[in-house]
């Protein structure tokens, strides 16, 4: 999932219905790891923006498109990249928006512009998203998950220095690189990164609720608390679709 020919990797679906699901949720809400976990149980494809902007940091200058090179000016300073740079990204992966195993999104679509746009995108493939899931936690306690998190620079795992702290400090425990804090997750791009989801994906929110899409999951606690509210959920919603279509 790094570049636009990566090869999918994910595993055969578990069911003949391929999900294709939309993770919201302020920076901090643990997005990413419920979505490791759904990637797991669902076998659906998990692309992640701003994995695919951090690993494109790692590359040269010279290897980077144009486009690339702003998008990394806005997320050092913690800005919103502009939807138009954000959308070539993804249409340049839009095998996985086909993908048979279905897909998980997360960080995507985070504008009411970038929700029109892959909605008209998945409608000329011919799909349609199976569910929005919006994790919710109050602010200050994403405030303080954010300011303890660090990211392997080796192999990208995250951890937190309070909550999830590695066996050696400052040491990934799965491959041994050093870890650092992201430059976005520094206290003063965290209050600007807020300040930017509470006017921008607020009103996400609000059009996939309109669309009947929306399953709201407080995304306080342990991960796989977090995970099982989420299955629950989902549990809840089959057997709702099961009562329409029996
Ligand atoms: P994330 O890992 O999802 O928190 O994203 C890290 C950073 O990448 C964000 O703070 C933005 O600067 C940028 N970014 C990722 N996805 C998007 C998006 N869909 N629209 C605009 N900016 C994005």
């Amino acid at each position: 999932m790094q570049g636009g020919q990566a090869q999918c990797t994910s595993p055969p679906p578990p069911s003949e219905r391929p999900f294709r699901l939309v993770l919201l949720g302020a920076p901090g809400v643990g997005k990413g790891t419920q979505a490791g976990f759904l990637s797991q149980r669902l076998g659906a494809c998990h692309l992640s923006t701003g994995d695919i902007f951090r690993a494109a940091k790692s590359h040269g200058q010279e290897e980077r498109s144009a486009a690339m090179s702003e998008a990394l000016t806005y997320m050092s300073a913690g800005r919103l990249v502009p939807d138009a740079t954000v959308l070539a990204v993804v249409r340049e992966r839009d095998q996985c928006l086909n993908c048979p195993c279905g897909f998980l999104l997360d960080g995507f679509p985070r504008t009411v512009a970038q929700a029109e746009a892959l909605e008209k995108l998945l409608d000329q493939e011919g799909h349609a998203l199976t569910a929005v899931i919006n994790y919710d936690l109050p602010i200050e306690e994403i405030v303080e998950r954010l300011s303890g998190r660090r990211t392997c620079r080796g192999c990208g795992a995250v951890y937190h220095l309070v909550n999830r702290p590695p066996q050696k400090k400052d040491v990934c425990d799965h491959c041994g690189a050093a870890l650092y804090q992201r430059e976005d997750d520094q206290p003063q791009s965290i209050r600007v990164r807020m300040n930017a989801y509470q006017e921008s994906t607020w009103p996400l929110i609000q059009f996939y609720r309109q669309r009947g899409l929306l399953t709201s999951i407080l995304a306080h606690g342990a991960p796989a608390e977090v995970f099982q509210r989420t299955l629950a959920a989902f549990n809840g919603a089959a057997a709702a679709e099961t009562q329409k279509h029996p």
